[in-house]
């Protein structure tokens, strides 16, 4: 497929209104952004912006010519129907991968995706609202931060952080360990992801082999600095391998695409190649021997925990999946929404964020300034302000997130609109 995967600048429209034309730019963002876009998927394996190319094609086409008074409906990645609204409706309404209750099993998403009768949106890849790492960094910096209040302190500085995964989401985590202030460890099966997370600066060294690893995290930890450290290898074989050697991080999680038995996660003993093959030929062994692994790579995550480690499950299933092949005493684990975010949403503070339709990396600039100065005294805000502007390069549009509270998003949101207003009222006085 010869598709150009890229972002539209300016403030000229292709579409018949801003409404229509933001939510073009966004689906071309996730794209630009994503992880393999000649198959549409954005991120977690499977995460996808579109059921297929015909949908996505058809999505465009629509989002190109509907008018302010009509509603495209998405069902799961395609275009089913527009329908005559008015012109406060929403442009689009979507519901992605509705399986509930007995049906919300893998077999069944499986089934119904061969078919091509489903995809899997992932959180924000299907509603185009992926902005690249930097989503999944605020929230990793906001899990690490609160564990040094918890644990620590509140401080990571000389803590050993042991993590896996540099996908789309999991690369996050060298530069938001790192962020955190702590020594960070991330075992990855796939070269190419380390070297794309090298590239693009979100992990600083890559350690030739495990020994080196550990003297780096060694070093690192005595120094008290901030750093993050990507090997090559299978992350059951290398936490098993730790714990044996008696190495107790400070703190244990993992984001490989374990929610995902047969295009996520890799085998233990199998090369990328193997499992590729594996993946189209005899899925059913591939994803038997997903599973033993898993239980490995679980039970040393609980050998770290019984060892003094602070050890969490970070969204991607990997208790679940343990326990559903035997692993009793998986939900030990705690997983990091109960253990650190809840707490958050229970003061309705949670993840906001905003994005510069026009490409202009100004924009992102006058808001971060403007968000200093309207919240003063949210320490942790400002320190994620402060450190995401020297810290995290911008992909695609230029884009912010924020944890913000009750009222501070009003606060915010009406913030930007008067400084639209007073900027549109410069250009026409001039
Ligand atoms: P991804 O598929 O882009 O990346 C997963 C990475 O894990 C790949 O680079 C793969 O090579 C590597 N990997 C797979 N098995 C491995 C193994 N045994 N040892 C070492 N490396 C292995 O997925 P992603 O977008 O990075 O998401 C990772 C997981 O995090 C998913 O399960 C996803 O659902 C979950 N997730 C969590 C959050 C959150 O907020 N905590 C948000 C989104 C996604």
């Amino acid at each position: 497929m010869n598709k150009h995967f890229g972002v539209t600048s300016g403030s000229n429209l292709r579409c018949r209104g801003w409404r229509q034309e933001g939510l073009l730019r966004l689906l071309e963002n996730v794209l630009a952004v994503g992880e393999d876009p000649a198959n549409l998927v954005v991120y977690a394996a499977l995460g996808k912006a579109a059921r297929d190319w015909p949908s996505h094609d058809k999505i465009v086409e629509t989002l190109m010519t509907m008018s302010d008074d009509e509603t495209l409906v998405v069902q799961s990645g395609k275009p089913i129907g527009l329908l005559k609204t008015h012109d406060k409706a929403p442009i689009v309404i979507m519901a992605n991968c509705n399986m509930v209750g007995q049906w919300a099993k893998a077999d069944n998403f499986y089934e119904l995706q061969r078919r091509n009768l489903i995809c899997w949106g992932g959180l924000t890849a299907g509603d185009w609202q992926y902005i690249g790492s930097q989503g999944v960094i605020q929230g990793t910096y906001e899990i690490f931060v609160r564990i040094a209040e918890r644990h620590f302190n509140n401080s990571l500085a000389g803590r050993f952080i042991l993590t896996a995964g540099l996908g789309g989401m999991g690369g996050s985590q060298p530069l938001a360990g790192r962020m955190a202030g702590a020594v960070i460890l991330c075992v990855e099966i796939d070269e190419e992801r380390i070297a794309k997370r090298l590239a693009n600066g979100y992990l600083d060294h890559r350690a030739r082999d495990l020994d080196d690893a550990l003297a780096l995290v060694g070093a690192a930890k005595r120094e008290r600095r901030a750093t993050s450290i990507g090997v090559l290898g299978n992350a059951a074989d290398i936490y098993e391998t730790l714990l044996a050697r008696g190495i107790v991080p400070d703190v244990v999680t993992d984001q490989t695409s374990a929610h995902d038995l047969i295009y996520g996660y890799v085998p233990s003993g199998r090369s990328l190649d193997e499992v590729r093959r594996m993946r189209r030929d005899d899925p059913d062994t591939l994803m038997q021997e997903s599973r033993a692994t898993i239980v490995r790579h679980v039970r040393a995550m609980l050998g770290f925990k019984r060892a003094g480690s602070v050890v969490f499950d970070n969204g991607n299933l990997i208790r679940t999946q343990a326990r559903d092949s035997g692993v009793t005493d998986a939900f030990d684990i705690q997983i990091f929404t109960e253990a650190y975010l809840r707490p958050l949403f229970a003061r309705a503070i949670g993840p906001f964020r905003w994005i510069s339709l026009a490409n202009d990396r100004d924009d992102i600039r006058k808001i971060d300034d403007h968000l200093l100065q309207l919240f003063p005294d949210n320490r942790i805000l400002a320190n994620w302000i402060t450190l995401a502007r020297q810290h995290v390069p911008f992909e695609g549009l230029p884009a912010r997130i924020a944890w913000l509270g009750h009222g501070e998003r009003t606060a915010l949101a009406l913030g930007v609109n008067r400084m639209v207003r007073e900027l549109s009222l410069i250009h026409i006085s001039e």
